[in-house]
């Protein structure tokens, strides 16, 4: 799914973001086990960096010098992809870094966008290592695509990019009530589901949305591809270097590729190797969204009901590893698959619909309450005085939210 733009060079650099504490924590066991022997093998010269608190890598990421890197890979769950998409916008040149190729192994137990790229490749489900992987061939593949991001807009933070899922009531209480059975890996979901049935309640707010019309096309498509420059700079910057204990040495093929004289950038083709002299990308202005104080276009479809149970807005297939939420995303459809469950639903049809959600087949069971369309903006306004709003997973302010869609903006390995 989605539109190969071009393969990264061989060898190729990557900076590898592993976060020990992801999942079960056990990411570095897995990387151990499963990653290493795998990138060494074809050539990916990979650095590896542990993230050792939460925004480590947000902050890397916004200081790193990118023409040193071909890929930025996490390997953790959506949370640590969430904090490099976010640390690559806070940087002044951000048009160009948000176009750094990213790629994902999944070491968390929220993997919505590992599940997602293992999906699109046709592949049966799979789940915990097999998915892992599955998701480490992809990335030695090198094949890179666009990627949808979405543009988050809350009452008084910063612009935020998300790359997989926006969600309010019921969703959003499971992601973060069920942090605390972590323990159990992907199967949190499951039992936070379970919890949260038992206590289901109905989340007041308003909810309007910009349908997506059916002749859209996606994003520009411009005529790009993946070359080599030559490279010139020396070793990474010390606190990107290997932070693996004395106990355990590094077997990293570390930075092997600088000898090769292989810049690893990726650029369009009429753009010139330099930096300083490439035409920066057309900057992605939220052209379809008002501030969230003005009244909504007339274009836009407000929704009738006030009383919901869940919205949940996603731009890739999958919530996390079992949940294919969204069966008809593709990976830069320009499109968020906007589902809402109207208050009423009792706790077994609620059920019902998450059970179904594993296969995908929620939409099939003619569920009265759920509601599915394609929108290319949206709008929510909690009007209940507490709850909570979840982006990529992560918690984010509590209160009005707008966003929308960018077809293609950023870049994934996909194999
Ligand atoms: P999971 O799916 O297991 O929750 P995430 O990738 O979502 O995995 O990671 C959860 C959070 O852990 C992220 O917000 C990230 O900032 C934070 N984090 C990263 N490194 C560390 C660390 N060494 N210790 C604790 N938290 C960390
Ligand atoms: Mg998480």
């Amino acid at each position: 799914d989605g539109v190969l733009i071009g393969e990264l060079p061989r060898p190729c650099r990557m900076m590898l973001l592993v976060n020990p504490q992801s999942g079960k924590g056990q990411a570095l066991t897995l990387y151990n086990n499963h990653i290493q022997c795998m990138l060494n093998e074809t050539g990916v010269s990979h650095t590896l960096v542990i993230t050792e608190r939460q925004n480590h890598a947000r902050e890397l990421v916004r200081e790193a010098d990118l023409s040193q890197w071909d890929a930025l890979v996490i390997m953790s769950g959506d949370g640590l992809l969430h904090e490099v998409i976010n640390g690559l916008l806070e940087r002044p040149d951000w048009e160009e870094a948000i176009q750094t190729p990213l790629g994902i192994l999944p070491g968390g137990s929220g993997n919505g966008l590992a599940a997602s790229i293992h999906h699109y490749s046709g592949a049966s489900p799979v789940s915990s290592e097999d998915l892992l992987v599955s998701c480490g061939f992809l990335l030695c593949k090198r094949l890179v695509s666009h990627m949808d991001l979405v543009s988050v807009h809350l009452s008084s933070s910063p612009r935020l990019l998300s790359f997989l899922s926006l969600a309010w009531g019921f969703v959003a209480d499971v992601d973060v009530e069920s942090e605390k059975y972590r323990s159990v890996g992907a199967a949190r979901f499951t039992v936070g589901t379970l919890v949260r049935l038992a206590s289901l309640r109905v989340y007041k707010g308003r909810l309007a949305y910009l349908p997506a019309t059916k002749d859209y096309q996606g994003g520009l498509r411009n005529n790009e591809t993946l070359h080599c420059n030559n490279h010139t700079s020396s070793l990474s910057p010390a606190s990107l270097q290997c932070q693996q204990s004395r106990d355990s040495p590094c077997q990293n093929t570390f930075h092997n590729s600088c000898h090769s004289n292989n810049s690893l950038k990726v650029r369009k083709k009429e753009s010139t190797p330099s930096r300083n002299t490439t035409k920066a990308p057309p900057r992605p202005r939220d052209t379809l969204l008002l501030p969230l104080d003005q009244p909504l276009p007339s274009e836009w479809v407000v929704v009738q009901e006030e009383d919901f149970v869940l919205m949940l807005a996603m731009y890739q297939s999958h919530l996390a590893e079992d949940l294919l939420a969204a069966p008809d995303a593709s990976l830069d459809d320009g499109v968020i698959h906007l589902f809402y469950v109207r208050a009423g639903i009792s706790r077994t049809a609620l059920l019902r619909l998450f059970l179904a959600m594993e296969k995908g087949t929620h939409l099939a069971t003619n569920c009265q309450h759920l509601v599915y369309t394609k929108v290319r903006a949206l709008r929510l306004e909690p009007s209940s005085p507490k709850g909570i709003i979840t982006v990529d997973g992560e918690v984010v302010e509590y209160g009005p939210v707008q966003a929308e869609v960018h077809s293609g903006l950023t870049r994934l390995i996909t194999g």
